[in-house]
């Protein structure tokens, strides 16, 4: 069972979510507050609270999402063109401390903005 943030709630079925995509490792999800036409949350099942926590034995599932976040990038039409964010920290504008993987895409995007 996922930990007790807003997405172990979502993992575990409680509250409800758009969601894109699910397998055993992890779900995508339509972020609630889009910040670009697409934006979705990649999310592990494993409740990391931030990638700096990641360890060792989360080499496979880390590896498992990266290969996710093309084939849904596919899935939505954009992977020509999309950016991947992950927060870490507060420092870093983390607000949910469950792993996840921002996939935002249909927005112009430019060094600027880093
Ligand atoms: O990286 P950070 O922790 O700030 O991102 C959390 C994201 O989770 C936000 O973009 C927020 O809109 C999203 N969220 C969501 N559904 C919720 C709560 C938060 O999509 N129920």
């Amino acid at each position: 069972m996922a930990e007790d943030t807003i997405f172990g709630k979502i993992i575990n079925g409680d509250i409800p979510a758009e969601k894109l995509f699910e397998d055993e490792h992890c779900i995508c999800i339509k972020d609630i507050s889009p910040k670009a036409p697409t934006h979705v949350l990649i999310i592990p099942k494993r409740p990391i609270p931030k990638l700096a926590d990641a360890t060792e034995a989360d080499q496979a599932l880390l590896g498992h999402l990266m290969l996710k976040v093309g084939d849904i990038a596919r899935m939505l039409g954009i992977d020509d063109a999309f950016r991947l964010i992950v927060n870490n920290g507060e420092g870093g504008g983390q607000t949910v401390f469950h792993l996840h993987m921002h996939l935002l895409g249909n927005k112009e995007f430019d060094e600027s903005q880093l």
